[in-house]
């Protein structure tokens, strides 16, 4: 059986939600013509999540799922499951419900039309918190702003790509992935539906501020230079400073040699502010240094320790 449609969705600790999430998903295969498979990513959840996916493809051969030796992330349980997704359409969402599953019939309407990229915009979030709203606001116009290319605005990883997408993103080799800059970065005819965000279903949130903090750094980092080229720009504004003060101490002392020369406080403010901005820079060099090292090292995006429904072996 080779699906028509591929659903990838990575699992981390969602024990509560799977089996809401199966029926909806079910209800969803049902209205849709061709086959379905669904594809869910144990990303290395310590709760039942593994043997509820072993029972639900036990009971159900079009569950198939993959196992991550340990938790790699979202975004690389993104990626394994984009590596093995057979379908022609591929809808990745998220497990704890807050994409509706029943979106994606409407995605499945857009791509019949041509396109090869739909993504679903948020257009308003319940009952997610300003914590997470306020810095999600900031964060996707300032990527917008500063990114080398065009990054729709409020949208996440819920989306429907085409199998020639699909393949592109699975032949790029970069270990950190930032699936949905990706995803606009290869183009074809892409367009967004708007969505209302539902809360969570169940369980806890599992991007802390912590992570989502490091998440959008690397969005930012991996598809912008902007932030290299500030040290640049402040360096150079901080010299034009540095030039005016000593024409200023020129004309003080050779001009008006009476006027009083109070010097220790500027002295003590301009050194720190440089040692900041230089910090800062070493700082933003090292992001981009270590990104090159993580490239580098070239290893494999992630582990499988098991996988079901597959041909395809954990060797890959
Ligand atoms: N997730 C994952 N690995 C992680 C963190 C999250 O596979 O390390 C999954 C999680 O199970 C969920 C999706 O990614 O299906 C989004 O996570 P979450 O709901 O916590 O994030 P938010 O919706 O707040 O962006
Ligand atoms: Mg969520």
């Amino acid at each position: 059986m080779i699906p028509q449609y591929s659903f990838v969705i990575p699992v981390y600790n969602e024990e509560s939600n799977l089996p809401q999430l199966y029926r909806r998903l079910v209800a969803v295969r049902d209205r849709v013509e061709g086959e379905v498979e669904i594809i869910l990513i144990n990303d290395g959840s310590r709760d039942r999540t593994l043997s509820i996916l072993r029972d639900l493809h036990a009971k159900d051969p079009h569950v198939c799922y993959l196992s991550l030796a340990r938790n790699f992330g979202h975004q690389i349980a993104v990626t394994a499951g984009l590596n093995f997704a057979r379908g022609q359409a591929i809808i990745v969402m998220d497990a704890d419900l807050q994409d509706p599953p029943e979106l994606a019939l409407e995605m499945i309407q857009r791509w019949q039309q041509g396109y090869q990229v739909v993504y679903a915009q948020r257009s308003k979030r319940h009952k997610e918190g300003w914590m997470k709203r306020l810095p999600a606001y900031a964060f996707y116009r300032l990527l917008k702003r500063l990114a080398d290319i065009e990054i729709p605005l409020d949208t996440g990883d819920f989306c429907l790509i085409d199998r020639q997408v699909a393949d592109i993103l699975n032949k790029m080799p970069e270990q950190n992935r930032y699936v949905r800059g990706l995803r606009s970065w290869v183009g074809f005819k892409q367009t967004a539906i708007r969505f209302e965000r539902d809360p969570r279903f169940s369980g806890e949130v599992k991007y802390t501020f912590g992570k989502s903090f490091a998440f959008a750094m690397n969005g930012l980092i991996s598809f912008s230079r902007v932030p290299l080229r500030l040290s640049t720009y402040v360096g150079l504004f901080a010299a034009v400073v540095a030039l005016i003060m000593a024409f200023m101490v020129l004309y003080w002392r050779i001009i008006a040699p009476d006027s009083p020369l109070t010097g220790f406080a500027t002295i003590l403010i301009a050194v720190f502010f440089l040692g900041a901005v230089q910090l800062v820079s070493i700082g933003i060099l090292g992001e981009y240094i270590g990104r090159i090292y993580e490239e580098v090292k070239g290893r494999p995006l992630y582990v499988l320790s098991e996988v079901g429904g597959f041909e395809r072996s954990i060797e890959g």
